[in-house]
């Protein structure tokens, strides 16, 4: 892979990250001033809340008014609704406050954006009705809320009204002058202003928070340094590649305290200094994980700004081909010991033309050559079942009547022609006898095959080789144990894995690593499962269950009985 970084290739991800993380840092430097605004123990919406409080009593105070309220529209319900903070008015009233945009005074004020004066209704009851007599109202000032976005060069280029400030009864019986609008027009700007930059705070927050979930469920590992090195951000995932515990706080310390590890701080110091991506390969926990690093520059409005490290997990794509590395010299091999043979022999005969091996001996080596090219069949059939299986498409099952003691009979007779220090011991009841299973019996034959093989090839100095059968609630139990090499206990839910053989001394080297891949796939088919429990160096026992018919076809008794009894 390239070291240099020519961009053509850089995924998606990394630009989006890039963006991310430069919104990130922006938009908390806006949270950051909004939570100075006021006083700093408050949080920053607190702080607003309590600016917007000070700013309604203010009002109240230089327009000798009792009570002020803001009403913002609601764009779904086309309504006017109380907001807290107010004064002169309790919360509850306040929140219950809710006028149509389309009516009344307030109404043409949200609609004009022109302030107006109402003076007293005094027990006029279609003045009173606009707000409610619970907040008993005389007369009032009602100012449009106008919210302006401005540019770069404070031109204003937008103007939105967002609602109203209602500001009642002027003391001591008084009414309201127009000098008391105009003032209170200049107030509403203020009021404005900070309902603006509240609203502009959620929005700041929602979206920080929105990126920062985004970003810790990445499955990669994200890890943000400033151009001074100090860590700015690392994800979940990046924690975890680093071992760092979920409660340690990596941000704000250098990125060499934080990553120990020397290939990553090479890799993201050269990023660094020399201010271009780079691409790397790193392994941790004693190289049995692997990720691909990959660092990007993070450049502002030219300047290097920091870099971004991404960490992602090949693991898996490493093992593989290590696996098929080792499964092309096991193929060759496996393929290649039985035709030399076959070969061997066949060039033996042919050359013998004068007839020196007797008739008996020629036929030894036929059936030697059968013997191989049968291990050969095998072996091709394994590796077109395994790449069926691995194309996600189910081996077909053809499923009839099964006589699985006698099936069990063959294929140890069968087995035991080829071991010849081995003791073969068949212990099967009555029950199992009369067993009535529908399954294919060509797979059970290749299950019951490779299991008893197995036994025999792990189990090179002899010994015992026992297989049980027995009735189950609803189904039938097979056990094939040996008193071979045993299994080591870490390798015990790794043997049905494709390619996986354990290489350990005295065990033979034969075998291509799937048929356990198979066998598992074929029991399963079945409806069935299969277990192995060994002792290293004691022997193993695979067990298997199996139930009367596989899931998909009827249990015998019905037309499947009939056919077996005929
Ligand atoms: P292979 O063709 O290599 O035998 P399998 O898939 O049948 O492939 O088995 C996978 C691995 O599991 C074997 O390579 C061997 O290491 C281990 N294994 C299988 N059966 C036994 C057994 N009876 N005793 C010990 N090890 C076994």
């Amino acid at each position: 892979m390239s070291e240099e970084n020519s961009g053509n290739g850089r995924d998606q991800l990394l630009t989006q990250l890039e963006d991310a993380r430069r919104r990130v840092r922006d938009l908390e430097k806006q949270v950051a001033e909004y939570a100075d605004l006021e006083a700093p123990a408050l949080t920053p919406a607190a702080a607003l809340h309590k600016t917007l409080a000070r700013v309604l009593k203010k009002a109240c105070m230089i327009l000798q008014a009792e009570k002020a309220v803001l009403l913002i529209y609601h764009r779904e319900t086309g309504e006017l609704v109380g907001q807290t903070p107010a004064v002169g008015i309790p919360d509850e009233q306040v929140h219950s406050l809710r006028l149509r945009a389309t009516e009344g005074v307030t109404g043409q004020v949200f609609r004009n954006n022109e302030a107006d004066l109402v003076p007293d209704v005094g027990e006029d009851p279609s003045g009173a009705g606009e707000f409610p007599r619970l907040i008993g109202w005389r007369n009032a000032l009602i100012i449009p809320l106008i919210v302006e976005s401005k540019d770069q060069d404070q031109v204003v280029v937008d103007r939105t009204t967002i609602g109203v400030m209602v500001v009642f009864n002027k003391r001591r019986g008084k009414e309201f002058s127009k000098e008391d609008l105009r003032l209170s027009r200049v107030l509403a700007r203020n009021a404005s202003a900070i309902i603006a930059e509240a609203r502009l705070f959620s929005d700041v927050l929602e979206r920080k928070t929105l990126l920062e979930t985004s970003l810790e469920s990445i499955h990669s590992g994200i890890m943000m340094v400033g151009g001074d090195g100090s860590v700015r951000l690392m994800n979940k995932a990046a924690r975890a590649v680093f071992n760092i515990s979920p409660t340690a706080e990596p941000t704000g310390k250098s990125y060499v305290e934080v990553v120990t590890h020397p290939d990553v701080v090479d890799i993201m110091s050269r990023s660094l200094s020399e201010q271009r991506d780079i691409d790397g390969e790193i392994s941790v926990e004693d190289s049995t994980r692997f990720y691909h690093t990959q660092t990007a520059v993070v450049r502002d409005s030219g300047s290097i700004s920091g870099i971004v490290a991404i960490f992602t997990d090949i693991t898996e794509i490493r093992n593989l081909e290590r696996l098929k590395a080792t499964f092309v010299t096991t193929i060759s091999h496996e393929l290649g010991t039985p035709l030399s043979s076959i070969l061997g022999f066949t060039r033996t005969m042919l050359e013998d033309e004068e007839g020196f091996f007797p008739a008996d001996v020629r036929n030894e080596f036929l059936q030697i050559i059968e013997k191989e090219c049968t291990k050969l069949n095998r072996l091709v059939a394994d590796l077109r079942n395994m790449a069926r299986i691995d194309e996600g498409r189910t081996l077909e099952l053809h499923s009839g009547p099964v006589d699985l003691a006698e099936l069990i009979r063959r294929v140890v007779a069968a087995q035991r022609s080829y071991a010849t220090h081995h003791e073969f011991v068949v212990d099967m009841t009555q029950e199992f006898e009369d067993a009535q299973v529908v399954a294919d019996e060509d797979k059970l034959d290749q299950v019951l095959t490779n299991l008893v093989n197995n036994a025999v090839k792990y189990a090179p100095s002899g010994g015992e080789i026992r297989v049980v059968g027995e009735a189950i609630e609803d189904g039938i139990r097979i056990s094939v144990s040996d008193q071979g090499i045993g299994i080591p206990p870490d390798q015990l839910d790794k043997i049905f894995e494709r390619f996986h053989k354990i290489e350990t001394e005295g065990a033979g080297s034969e075998g291509a690593g799937i048929g356990l891949y198979i066998v598992r796939h074929l029991v399963e088919l079945h409806g069935g499962k299969i277990e192995v429990e060994s002792k290293f160096g004691e022997g193993s026992t695979f067990t298997m269950e199996l139930p009367l018919a596989p899931p998909t076809s009827e249990p015998l008794g019905g037309s499947a009985a009939k056919a077996r009894a005929s």
